[in-house]
């Protein structure tokens, strides 16, 4: 039985493989632009300025000005730069961080963006975006913010390191996992969804055990992006709303704290999502969807208890409280002793129950 559903596919133009960041000029030709503006974080200005030589003369400038939660005026200050340069299009390169800062300049702007992504977190396949002005944040959800052309190469993400290219898959995972029991799930995103998590789980323990391995990065990679059009179009519930409560609040680092959260998150929804999590135990090969994920996390030794990732333990009540206002869609229905049971198993990174 297929129950009735809307699909709504992105549009992306997606280019995949190890050595493909020398399109990038074709590509930007392509999108009939000839002075690119290079965006990434300061720590990435190497990985920009590799992107700059392959432009060659259709590269404008280098700008290394993206920062954690987008503040409007490092998007201001993008935009400032690019009209100094007289540039004509903005590639960005990075994780999550430089890739936000394009979506933020695309919300507003002609310029098409192109995004080489170098982490796994998925943001350029998604629609929505945080940003932070005056101390507060926000949401948007605008597919004008899609990047035109995202090049995939995953000879770029080789210099991540394994403690954050665990963590960073897992961030991905996440995003499948809610993308299978999401308000928009059906049956195309359950599909790239369970696909993206049997890739990462292949490749995730490949890449953390041999950060070098290029088959592991390739299918990391690729797991990747699958699991970020699932985030895209599927939707998120409980777990994206704990870690936006949890990781806000106590300024804990991004992709640790999804990894830390999940499963205890799959394990509060499980009996809601069943077949959700039989698509988790086939993507895995697993008999348990919480488990295996908890399992995957140690195998690759990535965090798996807040406490050490910087959660003080007299926070909990605090963010149960946080997590029980304007719940997310969830599949199960979220209730002030749950959440605070499955913040203290988080807290101490307890084995979910089968
Ligand atoms: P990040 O982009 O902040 O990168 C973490 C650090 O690793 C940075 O210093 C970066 O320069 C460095 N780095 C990235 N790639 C590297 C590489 N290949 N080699 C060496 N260093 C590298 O981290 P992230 O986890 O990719 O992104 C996190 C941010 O993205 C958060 O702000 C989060 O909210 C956002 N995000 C948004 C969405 C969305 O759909 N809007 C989805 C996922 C994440």
């Amino acid at each position: 039985m297929i129950d009735p559903f809307i699909y709504t596919g992105l549009p992306a133009r997606v280019i995949f493989g190890p050595g493909k960041r020398r399109e990038l000029p074709a590509e930007v030709e392509r999108l009939g632009a000839s002075r690119a503006l290079v965006i990434s974080t300061p720590e990435q200005r190497g990985d920009a300025e590799m992107a700059a030589g392959l432009l060659g003369n259709r590269a404008a400038g280098i700008h290394a000005g993206a920062v954690m939660h987008t503040p409007m005026e490092t998007v201001h200050e993008a935009r400032r730069v690019a009209a100094e340069l007289s540039a004509d299009c903005y590639v960005t390169v990075g994780g999550g961080t430089a890739i936000g800062l394009g979506k933020a300049i695309a919300l507003d702007s002609e310029m098409p963006v192109l995004a080489l992504p170098t982490t796994y977190a998925g943001s350029e396949m998604t629609t929505i975006q945080g940003f932070s002005e005056g101390g507060v944040k926000t949401t948007k959800l605008d597919s004008r913010m899609l990047p035109k052309t995202v090049i995939y190469d995953p000879e770029l993400t080789l210099t991540l390191p394994p403690s954050y290219s665990g963590p960073s898959g897992m961030n991905a995972i996440a995003h499948a996992v809610e993308a299978l029991y999401g308000e928009h799930a059906n049956p195309i995103t359950s599909l790239i969804a369970e696909e993206g998590i049997r890739a990462l789980g292949v490749g995730l323990p490949k890449v953390c055990a041999a950060p070098d391995d290029l088959a592991g990065r390739t299918y990391a990679l690729y797991g990747s992006w699958l699991c970020g059009i699932a985030l895209g179009a599927g939707g998120m519930g409980l777990h994206h709303k704990l870690c936006h409560v949890v990781g806000g609040s106590f300024d804990l680092a991004h992709a640790p704290t999804h990894t830390v959260i999940l499963p205890h998150a799959m394990a509060y929804n499980a009996p809601a999502a069943e077949a959700a999590m039989a698509r988790v135990c086939r993507a895995l090969g697993a008999e348990s969807a919480p488990q295996a994920v908890y399992d995957l996390i140690g195998a690759i030794g990535a965090p798996l208890a807040l406490k050490d990732i910087g959660m003080p333990e007299d926070g909990l009540n605090r963010a149960t409280d946080l997590a029980v206002q304007n719940p997310y869609y969830n599949p199960r229905d979220v209730t002030r002793d749950g959440i605070r049971q499955l913040l203290d198993d988080a807290f101490h990174g307890r084995r979910p129950a089968a």
